[in-house]
């Protein structure tokens, strides 16, 4: 079965001018959200997306960005308790999760 989010990607980004085809972002992601194409990434399945943020965290030219946490259950239910936008503050002060290295 395959796994569909709340947000579906909505943030993500992916600017071509600025990938040099390195794959960091084809190796982080657990959805298989990117290919190389061309030599170059590009976003082949947008609705895989949960929103983690390892793609843009692990791009060394920031040619990928993402608003992470935005679609995962825990930024929902944040989101909805707090009145704010859907966020799991996953680098916040409060978050139970600020000692971990990678986001969701
Ligand atoms: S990690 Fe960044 S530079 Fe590397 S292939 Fe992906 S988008 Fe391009
Ligand atoms: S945010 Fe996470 S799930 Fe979405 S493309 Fe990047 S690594 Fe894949």
């Amino acid at each position: 079965m395959e796994l569909r989010y709340f947000s579906a990607g909505k943030s993500l980004a992916l600017d071509t001018g600025s990938c040099i085809g390195c794959g960091r972002c084809v190796e982080v992601c657990p959805h298989a959200v990117f290919s190389i194409n061309d030599r170059l990434a590009a976003i082949e399945v947008r609705d895989r997306c949960m929103e983690c943020g390892a793609c843009g965290r692990n791009c060394p030219t920031g040619a990928i960005t993402v608003k992470s946490g935005v679609g995962c259950a825990f930024a929902i239910i944040n989101g909805m308790v707090s009145g704010k936008e859907p966020s799991c503050d996953c680098d916040g002060p409060e978050s139970p999760r600020k000692n971990r290295k990678a986001c969701c």
